[in-house]
């Protein structure tokens, strides 16, 4: 569905329409510590912070929750563009992309992997069983069986007849802010000050087999430093993928900006490398040591939901364009 007929639907952005100015994110602004507080890519996001929050509402870790928190997107059919149900590549193959990272630094991916509902957690067995950060392709499935996932057919019928629609003209042109892509990317802070991150995507509708997007790349399209923030993108990946701008966000915290500048600042530094900014989207999302937030996109329509013992709610970001 595209997206701004989703939002213009949907009872969330009748709240933002209606909310003006006033949606923007002001708990941040107060400079107010505040714990455990989970926050994530899109609108969809609110449901996979219910989850998320279910752990760390009862002092459970940070890594759990966002692992539990973006299973809900990947287990939904519904949803074209995360787990099952994701839109296919241009052969009709449903591949996935998916990374974890925890608050000691330990990070898990998992690469144009098929046939498993949940990439994250096959991530997340990446980083805690193997000796590897990331496997790919055959050699992830192969190692996700033997972990015990079951194989399962992620094609639906609805993405199926469209992905056959697009292939009577098989033009390719990801389009802004509509839901051909759009990933999962979640970040938590626990009732322990712990810092993880979570990202899971089928990544671009159609695109190139074998294309791997930012999402399952560490300081691409996650990156978690404990001791200072942790940062996730979604959008084009290309660019994202170029500009390591999640790492580039955790830097600049590092640095002693909020997340919402960081946030600013790393997006600013891809438009000063991408000519044809204006024809993409990019988003992204931070959160700081702290429990502060922040996010910035290109272009508008950037969603974003956050979840505390104070709020439970989605934004819009504030955008370049
Ligand atoms: N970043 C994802 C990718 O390039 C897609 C998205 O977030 O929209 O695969």
């Amino acid at each position: 569905m595209e997206r701004r007929k989703f939002i213009k639907n949907s009872s969330i952005a009748m709240g933002l329409s209606t909310l003006g100015l006033n949606n923007l994110d002001l708990s941040s602004m107060n400079k107010k510590t505040e714990k455990p507080v989970v926050i994530s890519t899109w609108d969809f996001g609110l449901a996979a912070n219910q989850d998320a929050w279910k752990i760390l509402s009862k002092g459970g870790r940070a890594l759990d929750a966002v692992e539990q928190g973006v299973m809900v997107p990947e287990a939904d059919a519904s949803n074209s563009s995360v787990g099952l149900g994701g839109a296919p590549d241009r052969d009709g193959r449903v591949t996935l992309d998916a990374c974890i990272m925890d608050e000691k630094g330990n990070a898990g991916c998992v690469t144009a992997l098929e046939h498993i509902v949940h990439p994250i957690s096959v991530a997340r067995k990446v980083m805690e069983n193997t000796p590897h950060v990331i496997l790919t392709g055959e050699g992830a499935l192969q190692f996700a069986l033997d972990q015990g996932f079951k194989k399962t057919d992620l094609l639906t019928e609805k993405s199926k007849k469209e992905w056959q629609k697009w292939l009577e003209t098989s033009d390719y042109k990801p389009v802004i802010n509509i839901e051909n892509h759009d990933t999962i990317g979640m970040l938590a802070i626990d009732s322990n000050g712990d810092l993880s991150g979570a990202c899971t995507t089928s990544g671009l509708a159609y695109k190139m087999h074998g294309r791997v997007g930012d999402s399952p790349v560490i300081g691409a399209g996650l990156y978690v430093d404990n001791e200072y923030g942790a940062a996730v993108c979604t959008g084009l990946g290309e660019v994202v993928l170029k500009n390591l701008s999640s790492f580039l966000a955790v830097e600049l915290m590092r640095n002693k900006k909020s997340p919402q500048k960081a946030c600013e600042i790393a997006i600013e530094r891809l438009l000063a490398k991408t000519p044809n900014y204006k024809d993409l989207q990019v988003g992204m999302i931070a959160i700081n040591k702290k429990g502060e937030t922040g996010a910035y996109a290109i272009h508008p329509n950037f969603t974003y939901a956050k979840t505390s013992n104070t709020i439970n709610k989605v934004f819009e970001a504030a955008h370049k364009i």
